[in-house]
């Protein structure tokens, strides 16, 4: 009885990891939460807290982020937060549970990030695009604002928190200079994808063309596939992107139709299975050396 009690009951600076906030942040130096909408803002939650708080991502691996439900232990992540990082207009049910429930600071990233219109990326819609998170840099603004609200609530750890930010935009911005010059001088400079999750990339010159328009599970039209066959054909493209966190299958019978590659394209909404050991930078760098592949870079 006295081993299995032992074996039960770890010493408290063992307790680490993603468990939920309930009773467990008792093993952290500090015990500062922080719940994050979606994974690009978990990453970076994670890296400018550097070990010092505890980032739950509201949005289970696996999930969709465009069509998250929150369940009541997310619910509560949001009410108990030190910090909620979220981005309005995304996920209505976070936006919700922000404004109904949380009492800790809040960030807003679209007031970090100047959202372009769909519009502004060739589609029709008066939407914004929500996928900053393809810009580097933009993400590396959020990490800035991420640490300057991680300073108010846990001055004792400001330089950490100053320092891991600067560390954060180091990379991200050797990430933007990569796909800069990765995607200079290519035979061919348009992209089909599965939905439109990739505007932001077209400041490096590359132009996108959405099989499925804004959401993931809508569904293509026949006279959109039949618009996106006559592009093939026009710039001699050679690959259909799907991607992770949706179904595969209309990019893949695209592909097939036409006689050309199908190959994933990563919009780094969320991590999979398949992604687990994955984060934003090795996913980011794997989607550089697809798209570097199929538009002959
Ligand atoms: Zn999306």
């Amino acid at each position: 009885m006295k081993r299995f009690l032992a074996l039960a009951v770890p010493p408290l600076l063992a307790l680490t990891g993603c468990a939920a906030f309930t009773d467990e942040s008792v093993g952290l130096d500090n015990g500062v939460q922080v719940a994050a909408a979606f994974y690009p803002l978990q990453y970076v939650a994670d890296r400018v807290a550097g070990g010092h708080a505890e980032v739950e991502n509201l949005t289970a691996p696996g999930g969709e982020p465009h069509d998250l439900e929150l369940n009541p232990k997310e619910t509560a992540d949001v009410a108990q937060a030190d910090l909620v990082v979220f981005q309005r207009g995304f996920q209505p049910a976070v936006d919700d549970a922000v404004d109904e429930n949380a009492a800790g600071a809040v960030l807003d990233v679209t007031d970090v990030v100047d959202l372009v219109p769909f519009r502004d990326h060739g589609v029709d819609s008066d939407e914004d695009d929500p996928h900053f998170w393809q810009d580097p840099l933009l993400l590396a603004d959020v990490g800035d604002a991420v640490a300057a609200r991680l300073v108010k609530v846990d001055p004792d750890n400001a330089d950490d928190y100053t320092a891991n930010a600067a560390d954060l935009r180091t990379d991200l911005e050797q990430l933007d200079r990569d796909y800069a010059a990765g995607l200079t001088d290519c035979q061919r400079d348009t992209v089909v994808v599965s939905h439109d999750a990739f505007g932001y990339l077209q400041k490096y010159g590359i132009t996108m063309a959405a099989i499925l328009g804004l959401s993931p599970d809508s569904e293509p039209t026949p006279a959109d596939l039949a618009e996106l066959q006559d592009l093939i054909k026009k710039d001699g493209i050679t690959t259909v992107f799907s991607e992770t966190l949706a179904s595969p299958e209309s990019a893949d019978s695209l592909a097939r139709d036409m006689g050309v590659d199908s190959l994933v394209l990563d919009p780094i909404e969320g991590l999979t299975d398949a992604t687990a050991d994955d984060d934003y930078l090795s996913l980011m760098r794997a989607n550089l050396a697809a798209l570097e592949e199929a538009n002959g870079c």
